[in-house]
C-alpha cells in the first residue's frame, strides 16, 4: 500500500468517524421524566406532600373549573386511594394529594383542623364518622346533581346533603385454614357467640374501635343485636378473646393469614382480598344471628380551599364509572350508585341487622371512649 493510498484511507476513517458522531445521540441526554405518580405518605400532612408528576392534560374538566389540586382524606385501603388519584388525574388533569388514615384517626384530623382545613374531601370509611363530623359542624352541604344515581337515597344521603354512601360491606370472621386443620375440635365462627369459645381464647384480632371505623361498626353491630347492657357485657368478654388489637381495620385479616391468630373480624370483602389476591389461608363465614355493615361515605369539609375540585371528586365518585373501578384496584365493596355489576354479590347475601347509621355517629364519642376506659386501652395498638 503506497503512502497516498494510506492517507486517503486514514482521511475516509476520519470523515466516517466525524459523520457517525454527529447521528449518534448526545450521552448526556437526561433520561426522560418518570411518569408514574410518587407514593403518597400514609401520615404525612397533604399540604407538604410533593404534588405527582405534571399533571396530564386536563380532558373534561368544566373550563371554569380554576383549582389545579386537590387534597384528599382517604380512607379506604391503599391500592384503590392510589388508583382513584390516578383514575381522576388522568379524566381531569387536576393534582391529587391524599393521605391514606384509618376513620378514627381521619376524624381526629378533621377536628384538629377546623379552623384550617389542609384537606378538601373526604372519601371512604364508614359512614359513622361523618355522621359525627357533621353532628361539630365540620362538613360542607353540597346538592350534587349525581344523588340521582343513588340505589338508595334515603339510606345512603344525608337529609342536608352534607354526606353520601360511596359503597357498601358487611361484617365478617376470617378464620386461618392451617389452624383449624391443626386444631380438628374447632369450627370457623358462625355466631358473635362463637367468638367467646376457650378455643379462640387469645385468639381473635381486632382492630380498636378508637382508630378503626371497621372496629367501630363491629361495636355498634353488638350494641343493636343485643341492647346496651347485654352488648356491653358481651364486649367485655369479648376483649377477654383478644390476642391483640390492631390500628386499621383491615390489618387483622393479614394478620391471621400469617398465622398470628385464629379469627379476624373484619369486612368481608378485606378477607376477598386477602383470599384471591393474596392467597392467604383464610375460610370466610357470617354470624348467623346477624351482621353489622357499613355505609362508605364522602364528604367535602368545610372550609375547603379546592372547593370546585372537591365537588368535581364528589360528582365523579357518585357515577357508574367511578364505582366500577372498584375491582381494578382490589376493591370489593358493593356500589351505592346504579349500574354497576357487583364483584361479589353474596357479601350482600347474607343475614343483615337493620343497622342505625345515624344513632351508632351520635353515639360514636361516647362509646369509644367508654370501651377504650372501661375495656380496653388504645396503648400498643399493633400497625
Ligand atoms: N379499608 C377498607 C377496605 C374498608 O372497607 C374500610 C371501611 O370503610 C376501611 C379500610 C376503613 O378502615 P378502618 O377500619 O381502618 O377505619
Amino acid at each position: 500500500m503506497t503512502v497516498k493510498r494510506i492517507r486517503s484511507l486514514m482521511i475516509y476513517i476520519l470523515m466516517a468517524v466525524v459523520i457517525l458522531a454527529a447521528c449518534a445521540p448526545a450521552a448526556t441526554e437526561a433520561p426522560p421524566a418518570a411518569t408514574e405518580p410518587p407514593q403518597a405518605a400514609t401520615e404525612a400532612p397533604a399540604a407538604t406532600e410533593a404534588p405527582a408528576t405534571e399533571a396530564p392534560a386536563a380532558t373534561e374538566a368544566p373550563a371554569e373549573i380554576t383549582d389545579t389540586e386537590l387534597n384528599v382524606l382517604c380512607t379506604p385501603q391503599e391500592q384503590w386511594c392510589q388508583g382513584m388519584k390516578q383514575e381522576f388525574e388522568a379524566k381531569y388533569g387536576i393534582t391529587v394529594n391524599y393521605v391514606r388514615m384509618s376513620s378514627g384517626e381521619a376524624l381526629a384530623r378533621v377536628q384538629a383542623e377546623k379552623d384550617n382545613p389542609q384537606f378538601d374531601i373526604w372519601w371512604g370509611g364508614p359512614i359513622d364518622s361523618f355522621v359525627a363530623a357533621k353532628g361539630e359542624g365540620l362538613l360542607e352541604p353540597y346538592d350534587s346533581p349525581n344523588y340521582g344515581n343513588l340505589t338508595d337515597p334515603a339510606k345512603m344521603k344525608d337529609v342536608d346533603n352534607q354526606w353520601v354512601g360511596v359503597y357498601v360491606g358487611t361484617l365478617g370472621f376470617a378464620t386461618n385454614t392451617d389452624w383449624l386443620a391443626a386444631n380438628p375440635d374447632a369450627k370457623a365462627p358462625t355466631s358473635w357467640d362463637d367468638l367467646l369459645k376457650p378455643e379462640f381464647k387469645g385468639q381473635v384480632m381486632v382492630a380498636h374501635p378508637s382508630s378503626s371505623g371497621t372496629s367501630y361498626t363491629a361495636l355498634a353491630t353488638i350494641l343493636q343485636l343485643r341492647g346496651e347492657e347485654a352488648g356491653w357485657e358481651y364486649l367485655k368478654q369479648y376483649a377477654g378473646q383478644i390476642s391483640q388489637f390492631t390500628k386499621s381495620g383491615a390489618a387483622p385479616a393479614k394478620f391471621v393469614g400469617q398465622g398470628e391468630a385464629a379469627v379476624a373480624i373484619v369486612f368481608s370483602h378485606d378477607i376477598v382480598n386477602e383470599i384471591e389476591n393474596n392467597k392467604l389461608p383464610l375460610v370466610l363465614t357470617f354470624p348467623q344471628e346477624g351482621t353489622g355493615y357499613e355505609i362508605g361515605g364522602m364528604a367535602i369539609l368545610k372550609g375547603a380551599k379546592h372547593p370546585q375540585a372537591a365537588r368535581l371528586w364528589f360528582d365523579w365518585a357518585l357515577t357508574p364509572e367511578a364505582q366500577a373501578l372498584g375491582p381494578t384496584y382490589a376493591a370489593y365493596q358493593a356500589p351505592t350508585v346504579k349500574g354497576v355489576e357487583l364483584s361479589h354479590p353474596e357479601l350482600l347475601e347474607v343475614n343483615l341487622i337493620d343497622y342505625d347509621f345515624i344513632w351508632a355517629g351520635e353515639h360514636k364519642k361516647e362509646f369509644v371512649d367508654k370501651f377504650t376506659n372501661e375495656i380496653a386501652g388504645a396503648d400498643n395498638l399493633k400497625e
